[in-house]
């Protein structure tokens, strides 16, 4: 199989299986618990806890395990809204967010908040006077993405960080990092961002386990879940031990040769870029800078025709987002794309291990579907 979808999901690493098994096998205690076996499996979890935060540049304290990037998100948004329900119900964030950030704003507008969704130009990109003139008195929180998942934009969240400050806004500043954390130098004690959202799956760690950084702008957290009182108290139930050792491995395998691992995906990107490009008809989507993702169109070739093609010869790669599931992306509607530009967008992502190999099998099989197939009317 060739995978180049790594903007949806990645593989687990045999390392992390490896650690997991371990823990699964033999450090499956309870954290909670008193007895020496709960003891280990709490000082297991801190240190795991304390890598991932080393990576993400904040104190192990500031670091929230959840399930998923979803979960992250929708806390961040619910926790911000709740902090600053009191100076206003108005939202800034980006036409262009993952739903599991669309959605929670689009349940706060039912309970009566504003929300501005800001538009992306026709490369993607938001700026951050786009926010300064959205940014109202009442803004209780601006939710701008650091990575766009499906077009590798990305968006200046520091920038966006340093003009809150100098407005002296009270908004608190949410960036879901789930596409940028490890392939993007960024780190949250410096980033501005009050609240980061990250996920295991995106780096060679298991489904089921991501993480929410806390900043100290944000007091009185409303608990996400209530019960034992695990988390600091903020998001009871028992810790996933296994999914956070295998979190935290993932991210020391993703920090050997960090450097070169994303230069080496820039410059596949930048390959496979050139390669698709020598196909009739395949434009160029977006100006995204992310080293992992490159969105393109085969104008007047449905996509999900090219994806259901690909992926019965091996070849795995989305059509735009994989949890929109064949239906045109709001993050194309929202770039303005014409009809037969939209249908045809096909997203590629790369991982450090990809090789030009897989690039050439791609654009080989992209070409014989542009030359056996009949485009849209
Ligand atoms: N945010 C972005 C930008 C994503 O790409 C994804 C997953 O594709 C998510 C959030 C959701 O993360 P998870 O799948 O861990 O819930």
């Amino acid at each position: 199989m060739i995978y180049l979808d790594h903007a949806a999901t990645t593989p687990v690493a045999r390392e992390v299986a490896d650690t997991m098994y371990d823990v699964l096998l033999n450090g499956s205690g309870n954290p909670s618990s008193q007895y020496p076996y709960g003891a280990a499996a709490k000082k297991r979890l801190e240190a795991d806890r304390a890598v991932i935060a080393a990576a993400l540049g904040c104190k192990p304290d500031e670091l929230y395990f959840t399930s998923c990037g979803t979960e992250s998100d929708n806390w961040a948004i619910r926790l911000a809204a709740h902090q600053n329900r009191r100076v206003g119900k108005h939202i800034i964030t980006t036409a262009v967010e993952h739903s599991a950030v669309l959605e929670p704003c689009r349940q706060l507008e039912q309970e009566g908040y504003a929300v501005t969704y800001l538009a992306p130009d026709r490369q993607g990109s938001i700026t951050a006077q786009q926010v300064a003139d959205a940014l109202r008195e009442d803004t209780a929180l601006v939710s701008v993405m650091l990575v766009n998942n499906e077009t590798g934009c990305v968006f200046p969240v520091g920038e966006i960080a340093r003009l809150l400050r100098e407005r002296g806004s009270k908004a608190l500043l949410h960036t879901d990092a789930v596409q940028a954390f490890l392939k993007l130098p960024f780190r949250a004690d410096t980033l501005g961002a009050d609240l980061i959202s990250v996920s295991g799956h995106k780096l060679n760690a298991p489904k089921g386990v991501g993480a929410l950084y806390i900043g100290p702008r944000c007091r009185a957290v409303r608990p996400l879940l209530a019960g034992g009182g695990q988390e600091r108290g903020l998001r009871s139930g028992t810790e996933a031990t296994a999914q956070i050792a295998g979190f935290a491995k993932a991210v020391e395998l993703r920090l050997e040769g960090y450097e070169e691992k994303l230069a080496r995906m820039a410059q596949l990107k930048q390959y496979a870029l050139e390669q698709l490009l020598t196909i009739d008809g395949v434009v160029r989507i977006g100006n995204g800078d992310a080293p992992h993702i490159l969105s393109v169109s085969l104008v007047g070739y449905p996509s999900a025709n090219v994806v259901t093609e690909l992926g019965a010869q091996g070849i795995c790669i989305s059509a735009g987002s994989a949890c929109h599931r064949g239906k045109l992306s709001h993050v194309y509607a929202a770039m303005k794309l014409d009809k037969k530009t939209a249908a045809g967008v096909l997203r590629v992502s790369f991982a450090p291990e990809t090789t030009e190999a897989d690039v050439d099998a791609l654009v080989s099989a992209l070409r014989r579907h542009r030359e056996t197939r009949f485009p849209m009317l």
